[in-house]
């Protein structure tokens, strides 16, 4: 799950798609998927359980506002994912999203999502 995120943090979009079961990988190239993914950028990863075949987890990302915009929001995904063992490997099976995941607005003196203990406009906020 971690290296997972951490491939799409990267861009190591060949790892992404190795990763998935064979039954639920998407029928996409490394290259399309990286396309799709060009404007993400990914923050901040936090686990919130585990189980021996599921993990829950919070990933902060953003996107630009608009088509060309400076100005990036961001986002939130929240996620159930269920992993199988094939060939003695952990592989992504699926996932249901849950209902917090879309954008979020922090308040300028919310603490930072990074967890860095400063407030949003002291840290992260000025890229927002
Ligand atoms: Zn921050």
């Amino acid at each position: 799950m971690r290296s997972r995120y951490s491939a799409y943090a990267l861009g190591f979009y060949d790892y992404v798609l190795s990763t998935y079961a064979t039954e639920t990988r998407p029928s996409l190239t490394a290259q399309q998927l990286r396309n799709e993914n060009r404007q993400t950028q990914w923050h901040r990863l936090v686990v919130t359980a585990a189980s021996h075949n599921s993990v829950d987890f919070s990933a902060y990302y953003s996107e630009p506002s608009a088509m060309g915009s400076a100005s990036r929001t961001l986002f939130l995904l929240s996620e159930h994912s269920r992993f199988i063992q094939e060939d003695g490997r952990w592989r992504y099976y699926d996932g249901d999203i849950k209902a917090e995941s879309g954008p979020i607005k922090l308040g300028r003196n919310e603490p930072c999502f990074c967890a860095s203990g400063k407030k949003f406009k002291r840290c992260c906020g000025a890229r927002f």
